[in-house]
């Protein structure tokens, strides 16, 4: 593992000062939108982003310095039963979103092609709803119906010019004061800023002249999608009174699996075999979030061992790759045997007990 203060150039001793600015000349020259469909370089800004986060806190900081990797949650044996991995790991959308300021506003939301924050826009209020996706959606991508409540203008609505404001949507007061007059300025709190007042309020609709209608909205969710990412879907939110709409924010939410675990692009899974199999190797069924696939069990495997399964993981969003399955070999011990799996088992451990246990041979 690379240390951190390799990795953004800077020495041990460098201040907050010259951490930031180094890391933001990597974070610019890695950045994803610079560099598509470039994994190198997006591993590149993910360590960068990683080690940022460190050497930006005092206190990991003074961690990492006293303890290395470990220190801070990113050594070998952090977390997750011995996968490497864990800690300070970051997906992109974490990056934008701690980060975000410093490349002056980039967000995640781009990658989707929308927008982007700062687009002059009018309209009404956004509407965010949270998404739930197996991790097999996640893997193949999939499209989803969402049922939404959009605020919508009552049909036979009409609104008339705001008299409290005259369709400023803004009121000033001024108050006399030992300094003079002080004069500020406020949301109007009749229109609430919109500078339009219901004039006719048809049966069914509200106070300001709106009503709740529910849709049904197609998302299309891209494959390899990660907890919190969102995409905007521009013109489904919420209307204003002049009918202008505002957008719609699907945010992802990851449903937790029965026996995969997400590590980014990766998929963890710990699979028990059989004692024989680990001596004499083998195939065995297991699950992929694609579908099952066959791994080949190497002669003389050890419990703990990690096998890859390249490629078997979830799709990279903006390339053509997969991440990999990490297998977690665990040797399962059986607990009810037949008499005669009894007696074998009892020849092997004559044969292999003074093999297998060094103390066997000691004289005490
Ligand atoms: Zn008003």
């Amino acid at each position: 593992m690379r240390d951190l203060y390799d990795i953004i150039g800077v020495s041990k001793n460098a201040s907050k000062d010259e951490i930031k600015k180094a890391y933001r000349k990597l974070a610019l020259k890695y950045h994803p939108d610079r560099n598509p469909d470039n994994q190198e370089a997006e591993k590149n800004f993910k360590d960068a982003a990683e080690a940022y986060s460190v050497l930006s806190d005092n206190q990991k900081r003074s961690s990492y310095d006293q303890f290395g990797h470990a220190g801070v949650g990113m050594g070998n044996d952090g977390g997750r039963g011995g996968f490497s991995g864990g800690g300070v790991h970051m997906s992109m959308d974490d990056i934008f979103s701690q980060f975000g300021d410093i490349f002056g506003g980039t967000s995640f939301e781009g990658f989707f092609g929308g927008n982007g924050p700062g687009r002059a826009r009018s309209g009404g209020s956004d509407i965010r709803i949270k998404l739930k996706l197996t991790f097999e959606e996640i893997a193949l991508g999939i499209e989803k119906k969402i049922k939404v409540k959009r605020s919508v203008v009552a049909p036979g609505a009409q609104f008339i010019t705001c008299p409290t404001c005259q369709g400023q949507g803004q009121v000033s007061t001024v108050q006399n004061t030992i300094l003079g007059h002080m004069r500020s300025t406020s949301v109007c709190p009749h229109c609430n800023g919109s500078g339009k007042r219901i004039g006719n309020r048809p049966p069914g609709a509200g106070p300001d002249g709106m009503i709740k209608k529910e849709e049904t909205i197609k998302v299309k969710v891209p494959a390899g999608v990660e907890e919190g990412n969102y995409m905007t879907l521009q013109g489904q939110g919420n209307e204003d009174v002049t009918g202008n709409p505002g957008d719609l924010m699907v945010v992802f939410i990851e449903e937790e699996h029965t026996y995969f675990i997400r590590d980014s692009e990766n998929v963890l899974l710990e699979v028990n075999i059989s004692y024989p199999t680990a001596v004499l190797g083998g195939k065995v069924e297991i699950p992929t979030v694609d579908g099952k696939a066959g791994l080949k069990i190497p002669p003389g495997i050890q419990s703990g061992q990690v096998l890859r399964m390249k490629g078997k993981g979830f799709p990279r969003l903006r390339s053509r790759s997969n991440g990999d399955q990490l297998v977690k070999i665990q040797i399962e011990t059986p607990i009810k045997l037949s008499r005669s799996a009894k007696k074998t088992i009892e020849t092997l451990e004559g044969d292999l007990n003074p093999i297998l246990n060094p103390f066997a041979k000691l004289k005490l």
